[in-house]
């Protein structure tokens, strides 16, 4: 893809988050590889006001040599950290949507209440340890709890999601917070009941050929 493509398709990621209800005003932060680093959304600043230019890059030699009128976002120790070490992705996408944070906030992980877990790589989607927001230990943390999974809770934070794409990234923040929604009314209603190892490990080996057919 073209610098000048992705730069835009960044942008439109951050709307599609705002306009979806997964996302607000100058929370999260998207990043996509690019030849030798990453382009990443600058700090504190609204989707709305966002043109390809201040899109930041950042080569993977060292962060400080980072090229853009903005510095990058404030979690660029993750979205750094996570690209330069995992080829098999592209981009990773942070967010705070409401559903999946409130269990975030109770440091949960979501359970395998529904056989979309599976979209997150494993049997649930797992609650990384608190860490300040921007720190490296948050990284850290973040690339401890991954470990085969595509897709996190960030304690009292918010949600993280990596894949080849944009579009895939955010489909699967979609689902963590569609799965988190249905936890917590589930909730309301009684105690929800959780598929059991062998039936996720059945579900894990169906998702290993479902959605590749187009
Ligand atoms: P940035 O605006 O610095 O990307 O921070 C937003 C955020 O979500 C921090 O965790
Ligand atoms: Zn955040």
């Amino acid at each position: 893809m073209k610098e000048l493509d992705i730069r835009k398709e960044i942008i439109a990621t951050c709307l599609k988050m705002e306009e979806l209800g997964i996302n607000q005003g100058t929370s999260g932060n998207i990043s996509h590889r690019f030849e030798d680093g990453i382009l990443i959304t600058p700090s504190g600043i609204s989707y709305d006001l966002l043109k390809p230019k201040d899109i930041v890059f950042v080569p993977f030699r060292s962060k400080k040599e980072y090229q853009g009128e903005y510095p990058p976002s404030s979690e660029l120790d993750f979205h750094f950290d996570l690209l330069k070490a995992k080829p098999q992705i592209n981009c990773v996408l942070h967010n705070h949507s409401t559903y999946a944070t409130s269990m975030a906030i109770c440091r949960m992980d979501i359970p395998a209440h529904h056989y979309m877990v599976g979209v997150g790589g494993g049997k649930k989607i797992p609650c990384a340890p608190y860490a300040t927001f921007g720190t490296s230990e948050l990284s850290q943390n973040i690339i401890k709890t991954l470990d085969g999974y595509h897709a996190c809770l960030l304690a009292n934070h918010g949600v993280l999601a990596t894949a080849l794409t944009l579009k895939k990234a955010l489909n699967i923040a979609v689902e963590v917070e569609n799965l988190a929604k249905q936890y917590i009314m589930a909730k309301q209603i009684g105690e929800p009941v959780i598929l059991d190892d062998k039936e996720m490990d059945r579900i894990l080996e169906k998702f290993k050929s479902y959605g590749l057919k187009k």
